[in-house]
């Protein structure tokens, strides 16, 4: 496909450009830059992943193994006749396989595609045929409940190779291979890697589609230069660091973080495949001496709620940084980051389309000045806040608008698959405009207010559900919080909140009455939400975004206030 120029890298980055760089002139390629090149410099030998599977399997991969998985899967792919620039989609939880897929895409110049395991069949068959993709890898039983039924009505997808799960050999169904069989088949000397450019297309994500149709985002080679830089910034790694990223594969931040950044950076990085369970995971914090961790709000607010006594049996003495993404991080879970894990949790912002951490808060002298605050652009990173007007948009020097990002930085996205006018729709005046609204203080600090299109309008008022939740949350019943508008005659909208309690509380109509009455007292008439609605859980996404339009369709329908609704996510 034709495709856009991305910014040279060697702009915004020069030092690390240089440092990535290909054997020849002009060339970068992920998979050099993130293994290749560390063995070349005799680091081979470190642990490049800690897989921990289920149960008690586990095992180290140091960069010299992982480059040789990641030369027989492009030795496999080869064969197949996969060619540069078409794309091998990816079904598969975190593990080893997952990592060698990646990079042996890479490495035969193919576009590496992750899909979310948690798609059903209709949205993995959309997904499939707009990704074009030629060859699929999967999980055995990944494959069989989602995409086997429609095989025949995929009539692009030439080849599908099957890892068995949990270790066993891949349970064939027609038309399938085993991929381990492949592998172990395949011949990994002298396997080149294929010259790509910092333009050319290498990774394919599905936005998460809270809302809207997802949206296939491509980006090019020259975005591990951005996500190196960002990590360091953000994480400070170095080679000494044990990273761990909880973020799902078929997401931005398990491609952008989970796997290219640490290893281009030579740390050790941790694959785990397991849901948010506390005691699990703060073991895994403890024992794998994790010292970087970037997770979800979701995540944090499920270990605080988990309490206090839990947090306090982990040992904090190794983890250096915590830091999220996904979603708006409340002021309460960046401080309990400070008494609970030793260090305050810092938000970052970005998106699937920025390709790399663009706004982060991070501590000075181990504080974070503003809790609440997205923090700052980081260097390298040109943001503004604007207003669209006509065809362009207008700078507003302090207030609220929408958070725009200055184009041409090397991890930007490089197109919507090849829908060239729905990628220019997102950009005006060398900006890339992000959709969502927010308000810069005078330090310059970011604060979110909403995705633009989940603002309410209450009477005139423009109400940022964010704001609204991050009060409730401040109530010691309320463990989560989303807030969306009903309509409303003579408002036009008014918010109603949707909430999951902490342990200790009783859903009832005197708990409702009291955070109502709270809201009110905090937030003003103007903002409060009408009614309180009890919720065992939110509708979130598989990235862990909430689903505001579930959330929109129940509130205008038929909740009885102070009970708990089953919300069903299909809805
Ligand atoms: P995705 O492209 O799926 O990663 O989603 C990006 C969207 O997630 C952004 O446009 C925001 O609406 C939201 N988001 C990401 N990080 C943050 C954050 N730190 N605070 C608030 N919202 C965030």
């Amino acid at each position: 496909m034709a495709l856009p120029k991305i910014g040279e890298p060697s702009a915004v980055f020069p030092v690390g450009a240089a440092e990535l760089a290909g054997p020849r002139p002009g060339e970068l390629n992920i998979t050099h830059a993130c293994v290749d090149r560390h063995i070349a410099a005799g680091q081979g030998g470190s642990v490049a992943l800690r897989w921990l599977g289920r149960g008690t399997r586990r095992r180290d991969f140091s960069y010299d193994e992982l480059g040789e998985m990641a030369d027989r899967m492009a030795a496999v792919l080869s064969r197949l006749g996969v060619a540069p620039g078409e794309t091998v989609a990816v079904l598969l939880g975190r593990g080893p396989e997952l990592y060698a897929g990646a990079l042996g895409i890479w490495k035969v110049g193919a576009v590496f595609c992750p899909l979310f395991a948690l798609l059903g069949p209709g949205p993995m068959k959309l997904r499939l045929e707009l990704a074009k993709a030629s060859v699929l890898i999967a999980g055995d039983g990944l494959y069989a409940r989602t995409v086997a039924d429609q095989r025949a009505t995929l009539s692009g997808l030439r080849h599908v190779l099957l890892v068995g799960e949990d270790g066993k050999a891949a349970r064939l169904s027609e038309g399938c291979t085993d991929l381990r069989a492949l592998l172990a088949a395949a011949d990994p000397v002298g396997v080149d890697t294929y010259p790509t450019r910092a333009g050319d297309a290498a990774i394919l994500h599905f936005t998460s589609g809270t809302t809207g149709t997802p949206k296939p985002t491509v980006h090019a080679h020259g975005a591990v230069v951005a996500q190196l830089d960002t990590a360091r910034q953000v994480f400070g790694i170095t080679p000494d660091d044990v990273f761990w990223c909880t973020a799902d594969p078929g997401w931005v931040t398990c491609t952008a973080y989970g796997m290219v950044a640490p290893l281009a950076a030579g740390c050790t990085v941790v694959v785990e495949d397991g849901e948010v369970e506390p005691r699990r995971w703060y073991s895994i914090l403890r024992d794998e001496k994790v010292t970087a961790w970037y997770t979800t709000p979701t995540a944090i607010r499920t270990l605080m709620r988990s309490g206090a006594a839990l947090a306090r049996t982990f040992c904090r003495n190794t983890l250096r940084v915590v830091a999220s993404v996904g979603e708006p991080l409340n002021p309460e879970a960046v401080l309990w980051g400070e008494k609970a894990l030793g260090v305050p949790v810092r938000d970052t912002w970005w998106q699937t389309e920025t390709g790399a951490i663009t706004i982060a808060n991070i501590p000075d002298a181990g504080r974070v000045r503003n809790p609440g605050s997205m923090g700052r652009p980081l260097p390298g990173v040109e943001a503004a806040v604007v207003r669209r007007e006509g065809g362009g948009v207008v700078a507003v020097a302090v207030g609220v608008g929408e958070l725009a990002i200055r184009e041409g930085g090397p991890a930007m996205f490089i197109g919507y698959g090849d829908d060239e006018a729905r990628r220019q729709a997102c950009f005006a005046d060398g900006w890339y405009l992000t959709g969502d609204l927010v308000r810069r203080d005078a330090d310059g600090f970011y604060w979110f207010l909403g995705r633009a299109d989940d603002m309410l309008n209450s009477g005139g008022h423009q109400i940022g559900p964010f704001e609204v939740e991050c009060l409730l949350m401040d109530h010691p019943a309320v463990a989560e919080a989303g807030v969306v508008g009903r309509p409303d005659p003579l408002m036009l909208e008014v918010p109603v909140a949707f909430v999951t309690l902490n342990p200790g509380f009783e859903v009832g109509e005197a708990l409702m009455a009291e955070l109502l009455a709270f809201a009110r007292h905090e937030l003003g008439a103007a903002m409060a939400p009408c009614d309180v609605h009890f919720v065992a859980a939110l509708p979130k996404t598989a990235s862990g975004k909430i689903l505001r339009r579930v959330l929109k369709t129940y509130a205008a329908g038929k909740c009885k206030d102070g009970q708990v609704v089953e919300l069903r996510p299909g809805r």
